[in-house]
């Protein structure tokens, strides 16, 4: 699984959490890793998508 913003790769934990968040749009969901969602506001993110 890889960030839809950087293309890095997302961890995820032992119980299949990933280190990220999911940003839904157009209905569909994106998974965006931990570093995009920290430097970019929600608003920013999906417009990225
Ligand atoms: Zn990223």
């Amino acid at each position: 699984m890889n960030c839809a913003i950087c293309k890095a790769t997302i961890e995820q934990t032992f119980l299949n959490k990933i280190i990220g968040t999911y940003v839904k749009k157009d209905s569909k969901r994106h998974v965006v890793c931990f570093a995009c969602q920290k430097k970019l506001p929600h608003k920013e993110l999906v417009e990225k998508l």
